[in-house]
């Protein structure tokens, strides 16, 4: 399904990506884990296109999605590929001038060109289905931390991506917050939604995970299935990691 390989990253001096190799199926869900700095959010971005590699490629269903280049930008080989793939961040990016319709119906009007009737339809559905359908003509501002992060995972499955990437979603709310959002994202799971997630919660990484890999210095030092990884760790360095954070 995805396939990065030997994709180099840095900025300036500072390399986060070296050699880096991942594949990952459609069936996948993965969980980054790894010290602060680690390059882990710095991978989200390159697969969403929003930073460039300087080297390697990256593959879509065995298609060339991004390859290196010197530029700044992504050399994004195929721009129907970026469309295909939606993203979370950690604090809440809805336009807060925007009601929370419009927040879900912009995009797919203007990328997907879908009709206005259409895209109410369909927001109105995936709201009800995330419980906030009360929300709709509300602003952001009016809304919990919470309700705002589902929101923004509701603007990002308006699109209908085939791959979904949340970069420490739940970091910023308030404890009993935390599980509204991760129930969400594991009713994507069960719908066998593909991901790519980066979080500190362990627990929640031993749940939704179909793998977990741990990265360091630009690379990955170990992966696997979430009950060998957290148990019984192979490398040092994984093991020195859990020991802080578990
Ligand atoms: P955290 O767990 O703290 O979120 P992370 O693993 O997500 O960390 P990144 O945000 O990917 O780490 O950053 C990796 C390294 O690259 C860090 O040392 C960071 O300071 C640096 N970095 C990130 N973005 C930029 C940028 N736009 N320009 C320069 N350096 C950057
Ligand atoms: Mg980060």
């Amino acid at each position: 399904f995805i396939q990065l390989e030997k994709v180099n990253k840095a900025y300036g001096e500072l390399v986060v990506m070296d050699n880096f190799d991942l594949t990952m199926r459609s069936d996948d869900r993965l969980v980054i884990i790894g010290p602060s700095g680690s390059g882990k959010s710095s991978l989200l971005r390159v697969l969403m296109g929003l930073e460039g590699i300087q080297g390697g490629t990256i593959n879509f269903h065995r298609q060339h999605y991004i390859v290196g280049d010197k530029a700044k930008k992504a050399k994004i080989v195929d721009a129907n590929i970026q469309k295909k793939i939606g993203m979370v961040f950690q604090h809440y990016t809805l336009f807060p001038h925007l009601s929370i319709l419009s927040n879900l119906i912009l995009a797919p009007m203007k990328v997907h060109g879908l009709e206005k009737k259409v895209a109410v339809e369909k927001a109105r559905a995936l709201l009800a289905r995330f419980g906030l359908e009360s929300k709709i003509g509300a602003y952001p501002s009016q809304l919990s931390g919470g309700q705002k992060q589902r929101v923004a995972i509701a603007r990002a499955l308006m699109l209908e991506p085939e791959l979904m990437l949340f970069d420490e979603v739940t970091s910023a709310l308030d404890p009993e917050m935390v599980t509204e959002v991760q129930s969400v994202m594991m009713q994507l799971a069960d719908q066998k939604m593909a991901m790519i997630i980066v979080t500190h919660d362990m627990h929640f990484a031993r749940n939704i995970a179909s793998r977990v890999v741990f990265c360091a210095n630009g690379k990955i030092v170990e992966q696997g299935h979430p009950d060998s990884l957290f148990t019984c760790p192979k490398e040092k360095r994984t093991r020195e990691f859990l020991e802080k954070v578990l």
